[in-house]
């Protein structure tokens, strides 16, 4: 039946074809009409009658969320969010961003300014019908990873009627897993280094129809922190899209706005009449004290807050670090969490979570903390250390007394830095008032200190990596106004964080010899010695430049300082010794050399050049083979050793075999490229070009090989020959050429020794561990009798190497066996009775 069927079509091809043709036409037809096209198209009637409504919309008058045009989804989310009535930058801005304006949004922290560029994105995707073939619509960028999480959190309810996807690519998780994502992703949410990481690297990924650009904290992303990457990140962007700026510090700054190409951009300056910078609700003080007595202090304030929810501001990493180790011993009755850029995104993640859930708990924190965050009720803050500026200092206070919730601010200031700082402060209309703490009621805990020291040597050598950074921090701050790192009593400080010696901290040695010296170095910089310090003052001088947010965006970006020496490990009290110093002098020294390390890279920041973020930056735009390279120069730098193979020529000269060399080709000075910024296409040229020399070396090399090697061959043949004439005349007369034979002996070593090169494959050289075996055998080996029995025995080893050695080793093996007589290691008149010997037997 089946073969007559067949035959059939076969026979009337034509009737079957037409048969084929309406029936196919007929599903065509009702495929036309399917359920969903209906309801895109009611869609896309009301889609066009909320946009004709944007022409009218009146700021003034909307009360309701719902007195804006926007989706039913969308305020569906908004109302199952519990968000009935828009703030005011909500009401000011969210009409001009359905209307397509560009917008500069600045209002106080608290005020709601995520949901005055969440709404606008979600209403903007939908108004075009995104959908995941799509790919990415809006952009919207955070300085830091936590302030990336909490925006997606809030894009995640309110957007959640929607169908468009959105993701979170920030540093700190696996690349490989969001690159497979990121490409369907319609919604990102990020941090600039990490997206410019999947802009480089993946090529599934663009942004050639984004529509929406938002910049969260736009004061900070614009700033010379993540200057580079920022750049590199908008020259991948469309200039059509719309762009939306908020912060609740913003700047006009012409230049930012030219970066950014913003097309007569909206100013949205909520507060701007205001009387105040910061929320009407929060109560600002501050109080001057030593730095000594700052830990006391500290100890006094949670102790007399104890059901509060603080958070405390530090200068750096490393003060968290320590401080809030000795704070968990010191058991002050309140839970204690610690949140800087040197945990483990997990951890950030955990210490993050787990601040929101408690009810009374502080938080030690660096400014990564400073921005955006909304933890709900917290009672105070409070600034350890002085803000690096104004702005800063709204920002940190910021974290409290948020949507009409109230809060308290305390700010720590040194003698030192009152008058200036509280000059910027009342010039950014900061109401702040002066109290004194009764030092009576100071809780001294030095001792306590000293004593956790005295029996962790871990303990002390953060205190020591504290002290350091902290003198670091002050020392790179702008502000030499307010910061003035001279003037700190450091033996002081040092009792007060439980040292009982203050560590030797060079770079203010330096600083302070060329405050005493300025003058002496012009007329000594002739000399060779005065020619090192003049060198490393105008180094210095370079570094007092960067200000401490350059710094900070090393510590807030990327998944790239989770590569960090000093990076935290899950379990806080553990700690990896090699990290740590020994607490010598000498080690203190160490860790200035590293700290000077460091500014190293910030310098590179200030002159607007290749920064490492690096990895972030410069992997940046430019790319991920030259990270690879700059990375490779990274691990150089740790002074890695590998293990190596190296073999002599008869010459006497090292060869080495293993790792193979490969050398660069280019001059010196391209390499130093690096250092002013990567030149990618020089880069890939460069890479390119070396391996094509590479190359040649490498097949002239195997080519010279087989040259030798044929000519040892026949020079042993020749030999061979010669020998059986030598050993016909010694028969006949006796004799011979002892020296002469010696030569040849150990050339034909070397010669079966290369053989095993001859067809050459890379991919059959064992592991260098194998190498290495078959090397140690030999030089195990006490004498020449010894090697030869040595190689009988191991003849299992040699069948196994020649199974992975494949056809190029089976060859040497067979030279190998050629060679045997050279192996007997006798003299050359034993060997030839032996062959006499032998040949005696055998006739
Ligand atoms: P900002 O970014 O201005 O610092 P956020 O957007 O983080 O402020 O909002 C601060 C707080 O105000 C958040 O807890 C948020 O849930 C709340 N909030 C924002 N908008 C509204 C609104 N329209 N109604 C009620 N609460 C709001
Ligand atoms: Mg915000």
């Amino acid at each position: 039946m089946r073969t007559k069927k067949g035959n059939e079509k076969k026979q009337d091809p034509v009737k079957n074809f037409e048969k084929w043709k309406k029936k196919y036409e007929k599903t065509k037809k009702l495929s036309k009409k399917p359920r969903r096209k209906t309801e895109w198209e009611t869609e896309r009637e009301n889609i066009q009658k909320l946009v004709a409504k944007y022409a009218e919309i009146n700021p003034k008058e909307a009360v309701k969320f719902s007195d804006f045009p926007l989706s039913r989804k969308t305020l569906q989310g908004l109302m199952e969010a519990q968000y009935r009535q828009p703030t005011e930058i909500q009401r000011q801005t969210v009409g001009l961003a359905l209307q397509g304006k560009d917008i500069l949004g600045a209002a106080k922290t608290g005020s709601g300014k995520t949901l005055a560029f969440l709404i606008p994105v979600l209403e903007c995707l939908y108004r075009n019908q995104w959908t995941a073939m799509d790919g990415l619509g809006a952009l919207i960028i955070s300085p830091t990873r936590e302030l990336a999480y909490q925006t997606f959190e809030v894009l995640r309810k309110v957007g959640k009627n929607h169908e468009f996807s959105a993701g979170l690519v920030i540093g700190g998780k696996d690349i490989k897993d969001e690159s497979m994502k990121i490409h369907r992703t319609n919604i990102i949410i990020c941090t600039p280094g990490r997206l410019l990481q999947h802009m480089d690297e993946n090529s599934s990924f663009h942004a050639t129809d984004l529509h929406m650009l938002v910049l969260d904290e736009a004061d900070r992303i614009l700033d010379m922190g993540f200057a580079d990457t920022l750049n590199a990140i908008i020259e991948n962007l469309p200039k059509t899209r719309q762009t939306l700026l908020f912060s609740a510090t913003q700047t006009k700054s012409v230049k930012d706005l030219a970066r950014l190409s913003l097309k007569d951009p909206e100013y949205v300056w909520v507060h701007e009449q205001a009387k105040f910078s910061t929320p009407a609700t929060l109560e600002q003080s501050y109080v001057v004290c030593e730095l000594h007595d700052k830990v006391n202090m500290l100890f006094s304030f949670l102790k007399s807050h104890l059901q509060k929810k603080i958070i405390v501001f530090f200068a750096c990493c490393k003060e968290v670090q320590y401080l809030f180790r000795v704070f968990c011993r010191l058991r002050p009755g309140i839970s204690v969490l610690a949140l800087h850029g040197k945990q483990q995104q997990m951890k950030r993640v955990e210490v993050y979570n787990d601040f929101i859930r408690k009810k009374s708990a502080v938080l030690f924190a660096t400014d990564i903390a400073a921005r955006g965050l909304d933890f709900p009720a917290v009672n105070w803050v409070l600034q350890f250390d002085c803000s690096e500026d104004a702005n800063t200092y709204i920002h940190r206070v910021g974290r409290t007394a948020r949507y009409k919730e109230g809060g308290e601010a305390l700010l720590i200031l040194l003698p030192s830095e009152e008058k200036g700082m509280i000059a910027q402060l009342q010039e950014k209309k900061v109401p702040i008032n002066k109290i004194q703490v009764n030092p009576e009621k100071l809780m001294c805990v030095h001792q306590k200190l000293e004593a956790f020291l005295a029996q962790e040597k871990e303990q002390k050598e953060r205190a020591q990596r504290c002290f350091v950074s902290y003198l670091r921090s002050v020392y790179l701050m702008k502000n030499k106004d307010v910061f003035d790192v001279f003037q700190l009593k450091l033996s002081e400080y040092a009792m007060s964080l439980g040292l009982a010696v203050a560590p030797r901290v060079r770079f203010l040695n330096k600083a302070q010899k060329q405050r005493e010296g300025a003058a002496l170095e012009v007329s000594t910089a002739a000399d060779s010695d005065s020619d090192d310090e003049l060198k490393s003052f105008k180094a210095q001088l370079r570094l007092e430049k960067p200000s401490k947010s350059d710094s900070a965006s090393e510590e807030e970006e990327e998944g790239e300082e989770d590569t960090d020496e000093e990076e935290e490990s899950d379990d806080d009290e553990k700690v990896k010794p090699g990290e740590l110093l020994g607490g010598t002098d000498d080690d203190d020294e160490d860790e200035d050399l590293r700290d000077m390390d460091l500014l190293t890279v910030k310098r590179k920041n200030v002159f607007n050049v290749s920064d490492e973020d690096e990895e972030l930056q410069d992997a940046i735009s430019k790319n991920k083979k030259v990270s690879k390279a700059s990375e490779a120069k990274k691990a150089q730098k740790k002074k890695f050793k590998l293990n190596t193979k190296k073999v002599f020529t008869e010459d006497g000269e090292i060869v080495q075999q293993w790792p193979p060399l490969q050398r660069t080709v280019v001059s010196d000075e391209e390499d130093d490229e690096d250092i002013a910024g990567i030149n990618v296409e020089a880069a890939k040229e460069r890479l390119r070009r070396e391996d094509q020399e590479f190359d040649k070396k490498e097949y002239s090399r195997r080519i010279k090989e087989k040259h030798r090697e044929k000519r040892l061959k026949e020079k042993a043949e020749r030999r061979e020959a010669s020998k059986r004439a030598k050993e016909e005349k010694k028969r006949k007369a006796g004799g011979g050429e002892q020296d002469e034979d010696d030569e040849d002996d150990e050339e034909e070593t070397v010669a079966y020794l290369s053989g095993a090169d001859e067809d050459f494959d890379p991919s059959t050289l064992p592991g260098p561990d194998k190498v290495y075996r078959s090397e140690d055998e030999d030089e195990e080996s006490n004498g020449p009798e010894l090697a030869g029995r040595k190689r009988a025995h191991s003849s299992s080893e040699d069948d196994y190497d020649e199974e992975h050695w494949g056809a190029g080793r089976k060859k040497s093996k067979q030279h190998s066996s050629e060679a045997k007589p050279l192996d007997t290691g006798l003299s050359l008149v034993e060997d030839e009775e032996l062959v006499l010997h032998l040949l005696g037997n055998r006739s």
